[in-house]
């Protein structure tokens, strides 16, 4: 299978290249050449699978021999072996937990399938490589959590000092040896701005074989397929997926996977006062807008970047209404709605998956919810909720944590240094 832009402008490139290179050098983001279509009988064999060989028989469609398959095999069995709960709270409304992972977010599935793409191709060129990432919370933590002792990576991740949740910086934190946190007296988009500087300044290039684990990778997006074949193993319902969206990356999967023969059924994107993505989905058009801070955080993006596979996906917008619809849902839905949960269900929501909760509501549809992360990792929506949501094994070994990454300006000079000393 080869990868080419959405912009169709660059030359096709192997899996391994669209992997390593993370974004075409053309602009645009990296698709498969064609959708691979499961036949019947495949469809009915993998009906019966476990997840991790269901996992092996439809990403090797995308990376046919470029992975062996003994590789592959073990990959998909450290990658999906995540439990994918299904939660029934009422006749119409159920959640799929896609947080059982080692830091609590759906993002840990793309994260370990990508790491280990990562180091099979490196080792095999006997090549080592730093990663370069920027996070607001939840996209650092879990890449941390996948890299961790691979032996053919440093991961450098810069976050903004003071604006991400304890716990979320404690992830951050936890792993040392490869793993290597800086704190940025800065923002967000600060540390992103660092990461860029770095990505095209040549003179580093030349010393340091630098990557990125953006979230845009086309290895965590195929990854998260999985979880929606899991799904539908489980469910034949005639119901609705409702699928809490930011940068896109979660939904894209999905229609990937409907794509493909995965006879999955109507999705609803639900967005929190971002909703870039909504709007396009009703009227074809993107209006431009400025990032709106919510208490889904983590759903914050102005401009997401999937959008571009989608419209790839989908070039006419009727066939892309027939299969998706939106929903945008405010703060104080959201609070609202982890409030009600909480008290008719026991059962407690983040404030994403809260935003999912609400849309199902609002389509009066028979719903699944895909809880992309868990409740404890923000607190300040908790507190405005009213909910106390219990403890979680996993973050125990988190609690212990102390915070030793060092402080850095927000000066992009001040980080290539660092890079030169740390890793020439
Ligand atoms: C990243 C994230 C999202 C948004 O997912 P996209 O794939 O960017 O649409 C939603 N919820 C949580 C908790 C996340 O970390």
């Amino acid at each position: 299978m080869k990868y080419v832009s959405t912009k169709r402008s660059s030359d096709a490139v192997s899996f391994e290249k669209a992997v390593l290179q993370s974004l075409p050098q053309n602009g645009g983001l990296y698709v498969p050449e064609h959708i691979p279509i499961l036949n019947a009988t495949e469809l009915r064999s993998i009906g019966k699978m476990g997840v991790p060989d269901l996992a092996q028989l439809v990403l090797s469609k995308f990376i046919e021999k470029e992975i062996p398959d003994d590789i592959l095999k073990k990959i998909c069995e450290e990658s999906f072996n995540i439990p994918i709960p299904l939660i029934s709270l009422s006749p119409e409304l159920s959640i799929l937990e896609l947080w059982h992972g080692e830091t609590f977010a759906f993002k840990d599935f793309g994260a370990r399938f990508m790491s280990r793409c990562f180091n099979y191709f490196l080792q095999k060129k006997n090549q080592k490589a730093v990663v370069l990432t920027a996070t607001s919370g939840d996209t650092g933590g879990a890449v941390a959590a996948g890299f961790h002792n691979n032996p053919s990576v440093d991961v450098v991740i810069l976050y903004p000092d003071g604006r991400v949740s304890k716990i979320q910086e404690k992830q951050l934190n936890a792993f040392g040896k490869n793993i290597h946190p800086i704190r940025i007296a800065g923002t967000f988009d600060d540390c992103q701005a660092m990461v860029k500087a770095a990505f095209v300044d040549h003179d580093l290039h030349s010393r340091i074989s630098l990557s990125s684990a953006n979230s845009i990778s086309i290895a965590r997006l195929l990854p998260q397929m999985i979880y929606y074949i899991a799904w539908w193993q489980k469910k034949a319902l005639d119901e609705v997926l409702v699928v809490p969206s930011g940068n896109l990356g979660n939904i894209t999967a999905g229609l990937i996977a409907k794509k493909m023969g995965i006879p999955l059924p109507h999705m609803i994107l639900a967005t929190n006062a971002n909703d870039t993505a909504s709007k396009y989905i009703k009227t074809g058009r993107i209006f431009q807008q400025h990032t709106v801070p919510t208490l889904s955080n983590a759903m914050d993006v102005a401009a997401p970047s999937n959008l571009d596979r989608i419209k790839w996906m989908y070039p006419n917008l009727h066939d892309l209404q027939s299969d998706i619809s939106a929903i945008s849902i405010s703060d104080d839905e959201t609070l609202s709605t982890m409030t009600v949960i909480n008290k008719d269900y026991d059962y407690q929501l983040c404030p994403h998956t809260a935003v999912g909760v609400r849309a199902a509501m609002q389509s009066h549809r028979r719903s699944t919810v895909l809880a992309t992360a868990h409740p404890i990792k923000f607190p300040l929506a908790n507190q405005k909720a009213k909910i106390s949501p219990p403890q979680l094994a996993q973050a125990e070994r988190f609690e212990r944590v102390s915070v030793s990454a060092p402080q850095m300006s927000n000066s992009s000079a001040e980080l290539k240094i660092y890079l030169i000393q740390k890793f020439t």
